[in-house]
């Protein structure tokens, strides 16, 4: 059996070890340190915008702490994308509070902006004010954020934007992340970049990340015993993962560079075969990262399903991996309310996710560009 090739695979830069030993020598093993600190200042940077970040154990983590910052409570209501992995849904129910999802636009695949006020209106009619909206940017596209970002605006509701599979992506020449009242990023192994484990809450104000810290180092309040007003989470990113992190920043530029390469890869295969859709850009004022790169498939056209590909795919030890099947078809979420009609549905059924690891090598893309040819020239 050939050697498998991951759909995405941690890329290590070559520093981040030295990092770790500066962590060991001088004995910041723990959840705090000149790490963090310091990944925290090279995202601030990255993001180039006037952010506040906070290093955390996970981009679920940072989720959850987004949503109570926006008061989230038991009983409240939140949009969010269908269209997406179960951790953007899933601190809703943390918080005791219910999901409304909203389906997804044909160009980005995220959150539809019509949808969205559909399900705002509806939701004031029965009674209730959405307390926030999760929208994503799934593989990396940037959502339709001006139109977003004006029906929250319109009924005044907070964006927390997740942009865990976001992070080099911009809109309008401005991050991913750094749009909505909070931006979550995440460094999960599978990401562009990684820190084995982690991720980060991007703030706007001095009040929202000192808010954050304190919640995530277990909510001591300022006093020489452990005294505590608040619940308090241990959330915060550890030095060591925080060492991982400064030497991938250090290669971030290269490893969206060749995620790109990945997408126009298989833009270059596909555009001989009628009836595949490759995920790009609408338009110049997107930039995605291309973390995956995705596609689909018209059926009727090639004579070739999504899971024909795939399992062909697999035969030869290549991973690749249906889209996120929305929220609203998954049996945990199946009481929740659902707005839109069937794009995110029919992304599910026709789409496929393929290898976009930022380290595959020539050999390994000539070993799934045969094989892709193989199944559609059959
Ligand atoms: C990976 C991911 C998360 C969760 O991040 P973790 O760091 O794994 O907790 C949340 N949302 C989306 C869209 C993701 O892809």
């Amino acid at each position: 059996m050939s050697d498998k090739i991951w759909l995405s695979s941690p890329h290590m830069g070559g520093n981040e070890l030295k990092y770790i030993h500066e962590a060991f020598d001088h004995n910041w093993v723990a959840p705090l340190g000149p790490n963090v600190n310091g990944f925290e200042e090279d995202l601030e940077k990255f993001l180039n915008s006037d952010v506040q970040v906070v290093a955390l154990s996970a981009g679920t983590a940072a989720l959850h702490l987004a949503l109570i910052e926006c008061g989230v409570n038991y009983g409240d209501e939140v949009i969010c994308q269908s269209m997406t992995f179960s951790a953007s849904a899933n601190p809703i129910a943390y918080q005791g509070a219910i999901p409304v999802f909203v389906d997804s636009e044909a160009d980005t695949w995220n959150m539809c902006p019509t949808a969205l006020k559909e399900a705002i209106r509806d939701r004031f009619a029965n009674g209730k004010k959405p307390k926030a909206i999760i929208v994503v940017h799934l593989y990396g596209m940037p959502a339709k954020m001006d139109e977003i970002l004006a029906v929250a605006k319109e009924f005044d509701i907070p964006v927390i934007e997740d942009a865990a599979e976001g992070l080099g992506s911009t809109y309008k020449g401005k991050a991913c992340g750094t749009f909505g009242r909070f931006g979550v990023l995440s460094f999960n192994g599978n990401k562009i970049i990684t820190t084995s484990g982690g991720g980060a809450l991007v703030c706007h104000t001095k009040e929202d990340k000192d808010k954050a810290v304190f919640l995530s180092t277990q909510a001591r309040d300022n006093a020489p015993h452990y005294q505590h007003s608040h619940i308090g989470y241990n959330y915060r990113m550890s030095n060591i993962c925080a060492g991982i992190g400064r030497g991938q920043m250090e290669v971030l530029g290269d490893r969206i560079e060749a995620r790109r390469g990945m997408t126009k890869f298989y833009s270059d295969i596909f555009a001989r075969i009628d009836g595949v859709r490759v995920l790009t850009e609408p338009s110049e004022d997107f930039y995605s990262n291309h973390w995956l790169a995705a596609i689909t498939i018209d059926e009727a056209l090639t004579g070739v399903s999504r899971e024909d590909l795939r399992l062909a795919l697999l035969e030869d030890n290549i991973e690749s991996r249906p889209l996120w099947k929305p929220m609203h078809l998954q049996p945990v979420f199946e009481n929740s309310p659902y707005y839109g009609s069937n794009v995110a549905e029919k992304l599910f059924d026709t789409g496929l996710c393929l290898p976009s690891g930022s380290n595959l090598t020539e050999a390994e893309k000539e070993r799934i560009r045969i094989k892709i040819e193989q199944v559609f020239d059959k």
